[in-house]
């Protein structure tokens, strides 16, 4: 995860979009609350309009431009507050609503062309809330934030009548706010930014096994065996679940020493992982040289294909000894069950399933070894599904 020098972003598109995701629920009430703030702000300072042209139809014509501001700013936020904006669309809102305020700011500011010097300075305030707190890309904030400031400096040299200082002092006022702006909107987000990625590291560390980066026991038993957290979408919502275990493990380390034992553990569950799918499956690594894979969506022949694969894989592949010198090979044998999650009532399928795998894989030992023993645990197994 690359955090882009310039913006203080995430310089990859997928990570920052899974950034954004997280923070999506904050951004929403941030983006609300801003804009309902702002905006009575904005309504506020009719009072200044009215002092400034006094009741007629100028007065008006303002109060009517703080209207369209106020009405879509207000829109923006409801939208905010109770519909669930997408990332895109909170994008959609701050632009539209940052774009429109600024418009209507200018008209105003033509309107009443003896008080440049205050609209600049209204100007900076807005151009400090458009970097810093309406949340939107850091290029969005840059583009509409110098593209209102060079509006608003063409329409003072044609409207408003300054000094040369005056003049000078507003151009370097603004470029002030815009440079401090975009600096503390890089800072903001490189420090926000760094915060997910110590968060994404702790839970990386917190639900994975080091040797091995499978998922641990711990996530297991707190994350996985939730109810609803495995999905079953497809062959009838099955749910399969394949038990494995090195065989004779404790000779390799005996023969070859522990560091040549965990070379063959990394090889293992470098194996199951490349073999099941990512972001569907879950491969735990259960015990010290046992591992399992959660297939949700699978079925048992599906479940029975893949620990077969394995299991002539895992019996084909040599792993190097830890000093390089000579070649271990061994087999591994499997426990398979499947069920279907919904006709069994839904509660601790999971746990129940890893217990019916956890016996077949110990027929298997006592059957010889590197070898798949199988079942449906079904209340109803469809015809076919019950093996051993
Ligand atoms: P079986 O075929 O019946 O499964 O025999 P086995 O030797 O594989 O099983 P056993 O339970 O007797 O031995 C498992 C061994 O795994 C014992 C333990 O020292 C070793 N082990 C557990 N965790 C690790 C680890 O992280 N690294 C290494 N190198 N060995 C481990
Ligand atoms: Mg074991
Ligand atoms: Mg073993």
């Amino acid at each position: 995860m690359r955090i882009h020098p310039l913006t203080g972003e995430f310089a990859q598109r997928a990570d920052e979009t899974a950034f954004l995701v997280h923070q999506l629920p904050q951004t929403r009430a941030l983006l609300g609350y801003t804009l309902v703030f702002c905006t009575l702000f904005y309504l506020a300072f009719s009072l200044s309009d009215l002092a400034a042209l006094g009741y007629g139809p100028t007065y008006l014509k303002l109060c009517a431009a703080r209207a369209v501001v106020a009405a879509t700013a207000g829109t923006c936020a409801w939208l905010a507050y109770h519909r669930p904006l997408t990332l895109h669309a909170t994008r959609i809102a701050a632009s539209g609503a940052e774009t429109v305020a600024l418009a209507c700011f200018t008209f105003i500011a033509v309107q009443r062309p003896d008080e440049f010097h205050w609209h600049a300075m209204s100007l900076a305030i807005m151009l400090i809330v458009i970097y810093l707190y309406i949340p939107n890309s850091f290029a969005n904030a840059l583009v509409l934030a110098s593209a209102a400031t060079a509006v608003f400096l063409v329409l003072t040299l044609k409207y408003g009548r300054l000094t040369a200082a005056d003049g000078v002092t507003m151009v370097m006022l603004l470029v002030l706010a815009n440079a401090f702006g975009a600096l503390a909107a890089r800072r903001f987000n490189q420090v926000s930014r760094e915060e997910y990625q110590a968060r994404v590291a702790l839970q990386h560390t917190a639900a994975r096994d080091h040797l091995t980066g499978c998922y641990n026991r711990r996530y297991l038993h707190e994350t996985l065996m939730r109810p609803g957290q495995v999905r079953t979408p497809h062959h009838g919502g099955l749910l399969t679940v394949v038990l494995c275990d090195i065989d004779h493990f404790k000779r390799i380390n005996d023969t070859y020493g522990h560091a040549s034992g965990d070379a063959v553990l990394r090889s293992f569950a470098e194996l199951l992982r490349h073999m099941t799918r990512d972001g569907v499956d879950s491969v735990v690594r259960y015990g010290g040289e046992e591992f399992l894979a959660i297939l949700p969506g699978t079925d048992l022949d599906g479940g029975i294909h893949l620990a077969e694969r394995l299991r002539t894989r895992f019996a084909d592949t040599s792993v190097m000894t830890d000093d390089g010198k000579e070649r271990m090979r061994t087999t591994a044998s499997f426990g398979v069950a499947c069920a279907d999650p919904a006709a069994d009532g839904g509660h601790h399928v999971l746990r129940d399933l890893i217990a019916v795998a956890d016996k077949l894989m110990y027929d298997a030992k006592r059957g010889g070894r590197d070898r798949v023993h199988a079942c449906c645990a079904c209340s109803n197994p469809p015809a076919g599904l019950r093996r051993a």
